[in-house]
C-alpha cells in the first residue's frame, strides 16, 4: 500500500539524488558479471595466466555485444581467471563495496558453479569464497546478502543434477536456485525434474524467462518450475493474460534496464516497457544483471532508466524500491524495517 507521501511535491530535478540515496535491494546480479577488466587482469597475473587480450583497454573494447550469446562468450572468458577461494571472495567483495555506495541494503547474488567446475575448480572453493564475502558485507558494510545457485540452461538437466548434488554439502550457504545462460532453445521444461527436487529440498526457485525467449517460457517457468520470481520477464507485455496473472499474483519480475538496452532487447531506453509493467500493477524492480559488462551498477541503472523514461517520477522510484523489498527472500520483519526507512527518505524529500 502506498503511504501518505506527497510524491507530487518532489520536483524532477531532485529525483537523481533521491534515486541514489533511497535504500534498495538487488535481486538480479550475476556475481561473475561484476568482474571488471582491471580485476580480471589482476587475478590473471596473480594466478599466472595469460589472457587473450593484451591490455585492460583491449578487453574493455571487446565488450561490444550484439546479442545474449556474443555477451556470454566473453563472460565465460572473463570468469576463467577465477581459481582460488580468495579470487571468488575478491570478486564479490568488489561488488559489495559498489553496492553499499549505491545504498543497496540487501543483495541476492546469482553464481554459476558450472562455469567453474567445468574448468576443474571445486564447487566448495566457489561457495566458500562467495559466502565469506557475504558475511563480511554484513559485518563491515551493513549490506545483507545471500547466494542463489544458477544452473546453466545450455547444459543438460543431468549436469544440473550433478551440480546440485555437489553443492548439497554447502546447503546452508545458499538460499535458492535459478536458471540462466542462453534462453532461446532451452525452455524451462528441460529442467522440470531438477527444480522439483530443489523445491522438495526447501530451496527458493527462480528462473530467467521472457528476456529473449517468448511469453510461453514465462508461463512454463510458473507452471512447470513453479518459480517464485521471474528474472527479466519483460516480454510478458506481449501477452495480456500473462500480465493479468503476474499482477494478480504479485509475481516479481527482476528487470534489468541497462542490460536490456546493451543486449538489444530494446533499441533505446525510451523503448523500455518498465513503465507499462508498473502501471499494470506488476511487482517489477530495477537490477544490474552483469554490471561490469552492461554499463553500470544499481544507481547507474536507476539514473539511466529515469533519464530515458521521463514518464517515471518520484512515485515510481518509491514503488521500484518497495517492490525490491517485497520480492526479496527475507523475513517479513526485516522487509518492514527497510520499507519504513524507504518511506522516511521519501517523506523527508516531500516535506
Ligand atoms: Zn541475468
Amino acid at each position: 500500500m502506498t503511504p501518505a507521501i506527497a510524491f507530487d511535491r518532489i520536483p524532477r530535478d531532485r529525483l537523481p539524488a533521491l534515486l541514489q540515496r533511497m535504500p534498495k535491494a538487488e535481486l538480479h546480479i550475476h556475481i561473475e558479471g561484476s568482474l571488471e577488466p582491471e580485476l580480471i587482469f589482476a587475478l590473471a597475473q596473480r594466478n599466472g595466466l595469460t589472457l587473450a587480450y593484451p591490455s585492460v583497454e583491449a578487453l574493455r573494447a571487446a565488450y561490444a555485444f550484439t546479442d545474449l550469446q556474443s555477451f556470454l562468450d566473453i563472460y565465460y572468458a572473463g570468469a576463467s581467471v577465477l581459481l582460488h577461494e580468495q579470487d571468488f571472495f575478491d570478486m564479490a567483495w568488489a561488488y559489495f563495496q559498489k553496492a553499499a555506495a549505491d545504498h543497496v541494503v540487501h543483495a541476492e547474488l546469482f553464481f554459476d558453479p558450472q562455469t567453474h567446475t567445468e574448468r576443474g575448480v571445486d564447487i566448495g572453493v566457489v561457495i566458500r569464497g562467495l559466502h565469506r564475502a557475504c558475511q563480511q558485507a554484513q559485518a563491515e558494510l551493513g549490506v545483507s546478502a545471500s547466494l542463489i545457485l544458477c544452473f546453466l540452461r545450455h547444459l543438460s538437466e543431468e549436469a544440473a543434477f550433478d551440480t546440485l548434488e555437489a553443492a548439497l554439502p554447502y546447503r546452508e550457504l545458499f538460499i535458492g536456485v535459478g536458471l540462466d545462460s542462453s534462453e532461446v532453445g532451452h525452455p524451462p521444461e528441460k529442467f522440470a525434474r531438477v527444480f522439483a527436487k530443489c523445491r522438495a529440498l526447501g530451496l527458493h526457485v527462480v528462473a530467467h524467462a521472457g528476456e529473449e525467449g517468448p511469453p510461453a517460457y514465462i508461463h512454463a517457468a510458473l507452471d512447470v518450475l513453479q518459480v517464485e520470481r521471474i528474472d527479466h520477464g519483460v516480454r510478458s507485455v506481449e501477452d495480456p493474460a500473462l500480465m493479468q496473472r503476474l499482477a494478480a499474483n504479485r509475481v516479481p519480475l527482476t528487470v534489468c534496464p541497462l542490460s536490456n538496452v546493451k543486449l538489444c532487447v530494446y533499441r533505446t531506453m525510451a523503448d523500455h516497457q518498465l513503465p507499462a509493467l508498473l502501471s499494470a500493477g506488476l511487482c517489477a524492480m530495477v537490477n544490474s544483471d552483469d554490471p561490469a559488462y552492461f554499463g553500470g551498477y544499481m544507481n547507474d541503472n536507476f539514473l539511466a532508466t529515469f533519464d530515458g523514461l521521463p514518464q517515471l517520477g518520484a512515485r515510481e522510484a518509491w514503488q521500484l524500491a518497495a517492490n525490491s523489498f517485497e520480492a526479496s527472500f527475507v523475513p517479513a520483519a526485516q522487509k518492514a524495517v527497510w520499507q519504513a526507512e524507504l518511506d522516511r527518505v521519501f517523506a523527508d524529500a516531500a516535506a
